[in-house]
């Protein structure tokens, strides 16, 4: 028995290991070195009513009857929830007004929500204010009231630069409107913030790098990037029925997506968000929303910014860890890619894809590790 076991030994061939290492940070291209905002957000949802637009990705309008309306009180009663859970320390806390177009609701009731904001701002126990709202619903007197009332941040709903998508998205505003409040909002001192989708209606891979373009030499100091989702109470659900619509596949959202998160890090500008909120409503689990679904687009994009840096560098190094795995069986090479702590994830790709797809394209095996473990 023993014998047999020496021989069976005997007989396998040694197994011939070589590594490689790669060291990579991608903290430029990754964006991570652009300031992210460190600060504490108290998000107040007013439901639009009565917005006189009907943007076919919203359903604002047809749901308005099922929200119940937010008063300044409630605002009040929002805001001490939060800060008497909160303890204070070093971050920023700001009060942002989410939903519709805030300077498109009656301007009495404007006033008074920023007036209750302002109570706290007065005794420094929130430290500033941001409002979203649409290009048309800016002007002069609309910028004097804000100044007033110490709005930091003005994001413009923006969604294309192209007048055709405009118009087949409903929005009711031009191109020109985005120039002009952008200009505007800058020249009065507030931060400018963008918000761009991709796949709406008419819109195509060209024109959405032409809107990112367009919109990045605005200056914008943040954006936000919404690959479009197919709400049910929405016209585009409607459309999307009809056949009249079709979403983007998940695939071709990211890639337009990367593509416009890469032209904002290339300008220096802060990504804020890339796709919707993850909520109960909004998620992956919600098998009822149609369109590019995803909870994690930021991580997927990195991931995707890292493969391509990889790829380039270990081009440009001409390694030799390729193996032919049929002819070489006993070679084994293991590629190290050596990476800053915050970018292990990146490189190893969610789901480890990056990891993954070299493994099977290269024929060796990646190993991941920190910078400062080698
Ligand atoms: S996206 Fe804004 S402007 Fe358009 S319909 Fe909805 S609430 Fe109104």
């Amino acid at each position: 028995m023993a014998n047999q076991k020496k021989k069976q030994n005997k007989k396998q061939p040694k197994k011939h290991f070589k590594t490689y290492k790669l060291r990579i940070d991608a903290t430029k291209q990754l964006g991570l070195d652009i300031v992210k905002e460190n600060k504490k957000t108290i998000p107040i949802f007013i439901p639009h009513f009565g917005c006189k637009n009907e943007c076919v990705f919203c359903n604002q309008r047809r749901i308005s009857g099922q929200q119940k309306p937010v008063y300044p009180e409630d605002v009040k009663v929002q805001i001490d929830d939060v800060l008497n859970k909160y303890k204070q320390d070093e971050k920023e806390i700001e009060v942002a007004f989410f939903g519709g177009s805030f300077t498109g609701i009656d301007t009495k009731l404007q006033i008074e929500y920023l007036e209750v904001v302002k109570e706290y701002l007065d005794k420094g126990l929130i430290n500033s204010i941001r409002i979203s709202t649409r290009p048309d619903y800016i002007d002069q007197n609309i910028l004097n009231i804000l100044k007033e009332y110490k709005v930091k941040i003005i994001e413009l709903g923006v969604q294309s630069m192209d007048e055709e998508v405009l118009k087949n998205s409903k929005r009711g505003h031009t191109v020109e409107d985005v120039k002009r409040a952008s200009k505007l909002i800058k020249e009065n001192g507030f931060i400018l913030g963008h918000q761009l989708m991709c796949g709406l209606p008419g819109s195509t891979y060209e024109k959405e790098q032409y809107s990112i373009e367009q919109s990045l030499a605005l200056n914008p100091d943040i954006m936000r990037i919404y690959p479009v989702y197919v709400l049910e109470d929405s016209e585009l659900y409607d459309m999307n029925k009809k056949k009249k619509y079709r979403p983007l596949e998940l695939e071709d959202a990211l890639n337009r997506a990367t593509i416009m998160y890469k032209k904002c890090i290339e300008k220096g500008v802060n990504v804020i968000r890339v796709g919707l909120q993850t909520t109960e409503e909004i998620s992956q689990k919600n098998t009822k929303l149609i369109g590019p679904v995803c909870d994690n687009y930021r991580e997927r994009i990195l991931s995707r910014i890292m493969l391509e840096i990889i790829e380039e560098k270990l081009d440009k190094k001409k390694l030799d860890y390729k193996i032919d795995k049929n002819k070489e069986k006993n070679k084994i090479t293991i590629l190290k890619l050596i990476v800053p702590s915050n970018q292990v994830n990146y490189a190893v790709g969610n789901n480890k894809c990056n990891k993954k797809y070299l493994e099977e394209k290269d024929v060796c095996y990646i190993k991941v590790v920190q910078k400062n473990k080698t």
